[in-house]
């Protein structure tokens, strides 16, 4: 593949940046890779895992002559990166983000990029429960979706590159607006993600009284479950202070609904629950059309437990 960036930044090497590493490396579509974290030990580890060229103590040598910087930290650090790298950003280059909340990273970071640098906000719909410098892999983006944030006027040739890159390393790409977006992974995310801490919390209070079934029965729903409830402590708390409205929304609409259910089932309306299950069925099938996950049964895991 021809290259796409001459130089490329990364600031924070967890799941989402060490992926990108590595597809980056894969396609040979940028020249050089630097990087940096926040703790000497994750750049350590960095360093022996050889996910960038070089990695630096700090941000601000990261990003020194970068043609793109990527910021893939915790939404709630974005601001204080932004602070400390904005003086030091080559003129021309472009910077975006991978956070998984737009408006709010967009409120943090926008006032610290100077005029001649472009900003593109982006959130790759690609993830694993895994975190950190050596949960990263080069296949990560495949056939995922990445949003892009830009606005009326950002440079057309800049967003033309970002999405170039984006596509080289096996991502769709579309843009959306950024209240949109948040409401958008508000339902497809957030609050799943809420729920599923939520009912992990339910059955380890219950733990206590009934311990080895909570996790000998734990197939079926609840390993999925808890998959998704072992996700990042620190992302996740940050994600849902920083999408406080739309998932407040979704999660009120969510109470209604699980009221309804729970009606039904108090009253012996099998009709209410059967419609209701028919319809969120026909959800799953749209999934799988849309190739977005597999049809094979258990997820494609077999019948493990
Ligand atoms: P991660 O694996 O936990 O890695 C986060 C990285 O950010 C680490 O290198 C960490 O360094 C660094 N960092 C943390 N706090 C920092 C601070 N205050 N200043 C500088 N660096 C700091 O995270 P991730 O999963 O790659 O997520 C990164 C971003 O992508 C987040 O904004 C998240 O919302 C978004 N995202 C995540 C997913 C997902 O499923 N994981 C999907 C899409 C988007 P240390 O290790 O030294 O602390």
């Amino acid at each position: 593949m021809s290259l796409i960036y001459n130089r490329v930044a990364l600031i924070g090497l967890g799941l989402i940046a060490s992926s990108m590493a590595h597809a980056m490396r894969r396609d040979k579509t940028v020249g050089e890779i630097t990087g940096t974290a926040r703790s000497a030990e994750t750049r350590e580890i960095a360093r022996e895992v050889g996910i960038c060229d070089q990695v630096m103590d700090t941000a601000v040598e990261a990003v020194a002559d970068a043609d793109l910087v990527v910021l893939a930290v915790p939404v709630g650090a974005m601001e204080a990166v932004a602070r400390e790298i904005g003086p030091h950003l080559k003129p021309g280059a472009t910077v975006t983000d991978v956070g998984s909340v737009k408006r709010a990273v967009i409120d943090a970071v926008a006032p610290h990029i100077p005029d001649n640098v472009h900003f593109i906000p982006g959130h790759p719909l690609a993830g694993t429960e895994h975190s950190g410098p050596r949960s990263g892999f080069a296949e990560l983006f495949e056939n995922r979706w990445c949003i892009l944030s830009p606005e009326d006027h950002t440079n057309a040739e800049a967003l033309d590159r970002l999405t170039r890159l984006w596509k080289a390393m096996g991502a769709n790409v579309n843009t959306m607006e950024i209240d949109h977006h948040d409401l958008v992974l508000a339902v497809t995310s957030h609050c799943p993600h809420l729920i599923a801490y939520t009912m992990v919390g339910v059955a380890d209070d219950l733990g206590r009284i009934t311990d080895s079934e909570v996790i000998n029965y734990s197939a079926a729903g609840f390993r999925d479950f808890t998959r998704i409830a072992a996700s990042d402590p620190t992302m996740w708390r940050d994600v849902f202070m920083n999408n406080k409205e739309a998932t407040l929304e979704i999660l009120g609409r969510f109470t209604e609904e699980l009221f309804a259910l729970q009606r039904a089932i108090r009253q012996g309306d099998e009709q209410h629950l059967f419609d209701y299950f028919t319809r969120t069925r026909a959800i799953r099938r749209g999934i799988i059309e849309a190739g977005q996950d597999t049809d094979a049964p258990n997820f494609g895991r077999g019948n493990t437990r």
